[in-house]
């Protein structure tokens, strides 16, 4: 994408399209091109940018008023003259040069049809901005009723003493329109994402505000800036994105959601930023797999997120939300509908949501009351409540007056979670004296509602990915939209893992298994689309989309090349295993039996061999797939594994009290210790807690010796019994290095951050807690396990005894 067309207007005159278009590039300062006064504008850039239009021979210089010096009798060619000169070149290339080349951040406007040279299609303003200047950012076609156009015209006419009657100039109008719409039919229409403006009943002033709305709305990936902002305004403190592996809880694989590194502060724990937090968290569901490959789930997302740690409630939470959708995101609220909690035999309906909604205008019938999908409880036991989530109508079809839960056009964007009450052992059900919010929306759905799309992977976060998988693959998204939507979506997961703080290279474990499998799906869907697999196609869509996010995440900086070695050794390793179970496949099929469904999911879990793959095999050998007896292997398999990660989430929870917080404390210690008995220049790669044990991963490039380790402990324990307080003070990340600190990813945090020290700077790092008061909370250190983690890092496990 050529992020300096910024705009692209047009549509037919007398709207007001050229002085909005000025006044807006005024307003944004943007430089401004009217190809309408094209000749003036390429003078500008010439003269500017030293641009080679492909006219040099025939120009000798460009005159300080921006008129043109040209060889032979056309001495100095007046504005008029020199203008059809230059029409006679492709506008559209030249616009692109010109972009390419230079900075100029471009406002285009109008005419620009006039002087293509594809015969074969009219062109004209209506389509302008489809076809020349597919890459602007915004597309913009701004319309007007005959009516008014023939108004404006007529009173632009009587001023310069013209006296054609009103009637003749609205039939010239109403003619061109038609003459227009005839000459084009079927073939051309408005751009499908250009943005309309129908200016007959708007003050130019009142035009203006709504384009300039529009396109600060649109900014691809700005959505995110946008809301922190808002939520800044609010009073909420920005913290980082946490790492997609979860640092200190080991209750699931990944962070599913925003709240999921707060869990400690949601359960009581003191946040270092105070009790009004933003972010945006890099999310990444397993569950939703299934799902990949339709329209508005990713495997990887990025979720907004606002809390209140017992500070606002629902009124705030919810007043915020329509806000920030209606007001600033200018969502008309028509084409919203939310959902609340209905009650149950323990807690009653959720009214004070209800009423906050409707107060603020959502219609009665769009309101709609359920109770499966409105009730959040993350464990057995603990704190739950009601949640409220937003929804919108995406579908080009007219919107129903009532809200059908069940209607998937109503698509899910936002989720306020109330946490309003403790569950305790017996079932019971108190009020919690300290209430929190937790809210979630997804960064890619938003993005798609706001251009008008009603496929994520039409937005402006995922088309340069699609393209590029077009170019690779030759083929068109059209057609072969789930083999590239999967493509795209597994390998920008695998991107997001593979460059983790945690290190995570494809296994068959935990992180790692799912690592796998996302890469060998993504190549599997690759070679649906005849791509060579050994070709760098999987690099280049990597880098394409490490570009993309590198401002936002700077591990994708830090770790490119990881990445990019990780993703080619697994294409390497699938490739050796694919011809193994290429062999075992004729083993199983030698017989020329079909498949049961014990094989089929053997095939998958041995060999990396999707069911597609599988089926596409046999369909060769022209036998059958038991494929009810594979989904229900693969279900009984997941089952499994879903009851272990559910165990592990309530152990999570509960543990998350105590034990835990002297676990982070104790990381701190191991931490200094290795610097002492290692080197200074040993930091933390990596680490994670249970109720059980802490493990620690730290760059070194040597297996450590019984002596070292036992130094290790000893500081630990020696620390432990001088009883050291630990401090907690807030400062700016400047004064925080000069301190030196010990912190990652420093640029990841806002300006002011909490750095923890404990005893007279036995350890200093900054880190949002939480941790014990004193060291003498900690019990006995004894590391359990040293060993290899990565290339050149190390990894102890350890544990406190009481
Ligand atoms: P759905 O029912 O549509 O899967 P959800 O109920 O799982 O959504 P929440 O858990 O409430 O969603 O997450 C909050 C927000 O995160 C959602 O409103 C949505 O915008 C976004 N979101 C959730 N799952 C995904 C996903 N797999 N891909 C992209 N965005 C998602
Ligand atoms: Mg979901």
């Amino acid at each position: 994408m050529k992020e300096n067309i910024i705009v692209a207007i047009d549509g037919p005159s007398g709207t007001g399209k050229g002085t909005l278009a000025r006044l807006l590039a005024d307003h944004l300062g943007y430089y401004y091109l009217d190809t309408g006064l094209y000749y003036r504008s390429i003078a500008y850039l010439m003269l500017n940018y030293h641009i080679d239009i492909g006219a040099e021979d025939e120009i000798i210089r460009i005159t300080n008023d921006l008129r043109l010096e040209m060889k032979g009798d056309r001495a100095l060619v007046n504005d008029i003259e020199l203008g059809n000169e230059l029409r006679s070149m492709e506008v559209n290339k030249l616009v692109a040069k010109v972009a390419a080349i230079t900075d100029v951040r471009l406002i285009i406007n109008d005419k620009i049809r006039r002087y293509s040279h594809d015969k074969d299609i009219v062109l004209d303003g209506r389509d302008v901005t489809t076809l020349i200047f597919p890459d602007a950012l915004h597309k913009i076609y701004i319309t007007a009723s005959a009516e008014e156009r023939a108004r404006r015209r007529f009173n632009q006419m009587k001023e310069s003493g013209d006296t054609t009657p009103f009637e003749d100039i609205v039939e010239s109008i109403k003619a061109r329109d038609e003459a227009d719409r005839v000459r084009k039919v079927g073939s051309l229409k408005i751009a499908e994402d250009a943005y309309v403006l129908d200016t007959s009943d708007k003050s130019i002033e009142e035009s203006l505000k709504l384009l300039i709305k529009y396109i600060e709305r649109v900014k691809p990936m700005n959505l995110k800036d946008l809301y922190i902002n808002f939520m800044i305004e609010k009073g909420h403190k920005q913290i980082p994105s946490a790492p997609v592996v979860p640092e200190n809880d080991p209750s699931v694989l990944f962070n599913t959601a925003g709240m999921q590194p707060l869990i400690p502060y949601l359960m009581g724990a003191k946040h270092p930023y105070g009790t009004r937090l933003t972010d945006y968290q890099k999310c990444i569901r397993t569950n939703d797999l299934d799902n990949i490959g339709d329209t508005y789930h990713h495997t990887f997302f990025e979720m907004l997120g606002n809390w209140s740690l017992g500070d606002y409630f629902k009124k705030e939470a919810i007043t915020w939300s329509f806000e920030f959708l209606t007001q600033v995101l200018n969502i008309p609220k028509e084409k919203l509908a939310v959902t609340v909690f209905a009650g149950n035999d323990l807690i009653p309906f959720d009214q004070e949501s209800h009423d906050l909604w409707f107060s603020l205008g959502i219609p009665e019938e769009r309101i709609a009351r359920t109770t499966e999908d409105n009730f959040w409880i993350a464990g057995e036991t603990g704190p739950c409540g009601p949640d409220s989530e937003m929804f919108y109508w995406r579908s080009e079809d007219p919107i129903p007056e009532a809200f059908d839960t069940e209607d998937v056009r109503w698509v899910e964007i936002w989720n306020d979670v109330f946490m309003q009450f403790e569950k305790h052992e017996d079932g019971t059900i108190t009020e919690l004296p300290n209430k929190n919010v937790d809210t979630g929306m997804g960064v890619e759905r938003t993005t798609a509602i706001l251009e008008g799309k009603t496929d994520n992977y039409a937005s402006s976060i995922w088309t340069p990915i699609i393209k590029l998988i077009e170019e690779i693959s030759g083929l068109s998204y059209e057609g072969n939209e789930k083999s590239m939507r999967i493509i795209a979506d597994h390998l920008r997961t695998a991107v997001f893992i593979l460059a983790d703080p945690a290190g995570i290279k494809p296994s068959n474990t935990d992180q790692g298994y799912i690592l796998r499998r996302l890469i060998r799906r993504a190549i599997r869907h690759a070679k649906n689309l005849n791509i060579d697999i050994n070709s760098d196609w999987d690099q280049r869509i990597a880098s394409e989309l490490m570009n993309m996010y590198d401002n936002y995440y700077s591990e994708l900086r830090d770790n490119r090349q990881i990445v990019l070695e990780g993703l080619l050794n697994e294409k390497v390793k699938f490739n050796r295993t694919l011809e193994k179970g290429l062999r075992e496949f004729e083993k199983v099929t030698k017989d020329n039996k079909d498949i049961d469904g014990v094989t089929a999911f053997h095939l998958f879990d041995t060999y990396g061999f999707p069911l597609e793959l599988t089926e596409e095999l046999a369909k060769e050998k022209g036998l059958k797939v038991d494929v009810d007896g594979y989904h229900a292997k693969f279900k009984e398999h997941q089952e499994l594994s879903r009851t272990a990660s559910q165990g592990k989430f309530k152990g999570g929870l509960a543990g998350n009290s105590e034990i835990e917080t002297r676990y982070h404390t104790a990381t701190h210690l191991l931490n200094a210790a290795l610097k002492i008995v290692v080197g200074p220049d040993v930091h933390q790669r990596g680490s994670n807690i249970t109720d059980e044990r802490m493990r620690f991963d730290f760059n070194c490039d040597h297996k450590l010796s019984d002596e070292e380790k036992k130094q290790a402990e000893d500081l630990v324990n020696g620390w432990i019994k001088d009883g050291l307080d630990v401090r907690c003070e807030e400062m700016s990340k400047e004064e925080a290095i000069a301190s030196g600190a010990e912190c990652m990813f420093i640029e990841k945090y806002p300006d002011i951050v909490t750095v923890y020290t404990i005893g007279d700077n036995v350890s200093k790092e900054l880190c949002g807690g939480p941790h014990v008061k004193n060291t003498s909370e900690l019990g006995h250190f004894k590391i359990t396990k040293e060993e290899a983690s990565s290339a050149g890092v190390r990894r102890i496990k350890a544990i406190l005894e009481q």
